[in-house]
C-alpha cells in the first residue's frame, strides 16, 4: 500500500464520523507527547476513548499494510524529526482504569506505573514499590518489560489483555504466554495492550512507603531530570551501560542539541527545541567509543518511531 495524503485523509474522515469517545486528529505532533520532547508530528492521530472505538480502529485496519504505532507515556520513545507517515493510537483515560481486589490489581493500559505502585502500598500490597521511579504506561511497561531495584513487570504479571491491529483479534496472554526477558517481551509493534492484570503479596505499609521514599529519594541523587528517556542502552551481561560509557570518557559528550548526562551516563539530554536526529548520533559516537575501548556493543533500551 502507498500512504499518499488521501489515505489520511479517508481515515481521519472515517475515524472522526464513527468514533465515539476518540479525539482524531491528522498531522498531529508527538515531541512534546514523547519526555526527550523531540521530533515530529505523525499523519493521523487517534486518542482512543474506550474499547468499542479501539475495537472500531482495529477493524478499520486489519488486514491493511497501515503503518501503526501505539503510544504510552512516551518514556522510552525516540521519534524521528520527519515524524512517522502512519496511524499513532495513544490510549486515554478510559484505559485508565485502577481496581484491587484482595493480591489482584486489575489496571488499564494508560494506568501510570507510580500511581499504580503507590495506590497498591495504600492498600496494604508489596511488590509494585520498584516502579514508582518509572514514568511509563502499564500498557508500555509490559511490552518494555520495563523494572528497577531488583524487580521487573514479569514479577508481578499474571495477565495481559489487548487487541492485535494486524488481525483485528482481541488477545489474552498468560505470564508465561509473554515470554518476558531482560527489557522484551512477546508484545509486537502491532498489539495494543488494555488491561493488565497483576499479582502482588500482602504486605507492611509502613515497610513499603519507606521502601517508596528510598527509591523516590535515590533517583533523584543518582538521574537527572529534564528531557531524556531514561537508560539508552541495555545492561551488557555483568557490568552496567553507565560505568562503560563513563569509563570510556563520555560523560558531558555533546552532539548538537543532545548530550550525555553528568549525573548518569546512560542517559542522553536533549536541549529544549533540540533534534532527535543529535539524539541518534550521539548515541552511535557513544556506541563506538564503547566498542573501541572495551569491544561490548551495547544494545538500544530506547525504541525508535519514524526512523527508516
Ligand atoms: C526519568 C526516566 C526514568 C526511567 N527509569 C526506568 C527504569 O528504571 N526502568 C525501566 O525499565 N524503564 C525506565 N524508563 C523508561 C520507560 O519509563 C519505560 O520503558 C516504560 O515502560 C515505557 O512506558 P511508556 O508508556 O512510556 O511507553 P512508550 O515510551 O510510549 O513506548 C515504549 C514502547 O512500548 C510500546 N507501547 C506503549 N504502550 C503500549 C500499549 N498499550 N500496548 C502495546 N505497546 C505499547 C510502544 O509502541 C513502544 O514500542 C525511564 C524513563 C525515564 C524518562
Amino acid at each position: 500500500m502507498r500512504e499518499t495524503p488521501q489515505l489520511w485523509d479517508e481515515l481521519y474522515e472515517f475515524f472522526v464520523e464513527s468514533l465515539e469517545q476518540s479525539e482524531v486528529k491528522l498531522h498531529e505532533p508527538l515531541g512534546e507527547k514523547t519526555t526527550y520532547r523531540s521530533g515530529g508530528g505523525c499523519s493521523v492521530f487517534v486518542e482512543v476513548g474506550n474499547v468499542n472505538d479501539l475495537n472500531a480502529v482495529a477493524d478499520r485496519i486489519k488486514n491493511t499494510d497501515i503503518p501503526i504505532a501505539v503510544l504510552g507515556n512516551g518514556s522510552n520513545l525516540l521519534i524521528s524529526d520527519s515524524g512517522f507517515n502512519g496511524l499513532v493510537l495513544y490510549l486515554g483515560d478510559g484505559f485508565k482504569s485502577l481496581s484491587i481486589d484482595g493480591e489482584k490489581v486489575f489496571a488499564g493500559a494508560a494506568a501510570i506505573l507510580p500511581v499504580v505502585a503507590r495506590r497498591t502500598v495504600a492498600a496494604g500490597l508489596t511488590g509494585f514499590e520498584w516502579a514508582v521511579g518509572v514514568p511509563g504506561s502499564m500498557g508500555g511497561a509490559v511490552r518494555m518489560n520495563a523494572g528497577g531495584h531488583g524487580s521487573d513487570m514479569s514479577k508481578s504479571v499474571s495477565r495481559v489483555e489487548g487487541i492485535d491491529l494486524a488481525s483485528g483479534e482481541p488477545f489474552a496472554f498468560s505470564l508465561r504466554q509473554l515470554n518476558f526477558s531482560y527489557r522484551e517481551s512477546s508484545i509486537t509493534s502491532t498489539q495494543a495492550v488494555t488491561k493488565v492484570v497483576l499479582n502482588l503479596a500482602k504486605g507492611n505499609i509502613e515497610k513499603s512507603e519507606e521502601e517508596i521514599s528510598d527509591i523516590v529519594r535515590w533517583r533523584v541523587e543518582n538521574q537527572p531530570g529534564g528531557q531524556n528517556a531514561g537508560s539508552v542502552f541495555t545492561n551488557p551481561k555483568g557490568d552496567s551501560a553507565g560505568r562503560l560509557i563513563e569509563a570510556a570518557g563520555c560523560k558531558g559528550l555533546r552532539i548538537g542539541t543532545a548530550y550525555v548526562s553528568e549525573k548518569h551516563a546512560n542517559f542522553i539530554q536533549v536541549d529544549r527545541g533540540g533534534k532527535s536526529q543529535d539524539v541518534i548520533s550521539l548515541t552511535e559516537e557513544v556506541r563506538n567509543r564503547v566498542l573501541e575501548e572495551f569491544g561490548i556493543e551495547l544494545d538500544s533500551e530506547n525504541h525508535f518511531l519514524g526512523f527508516n
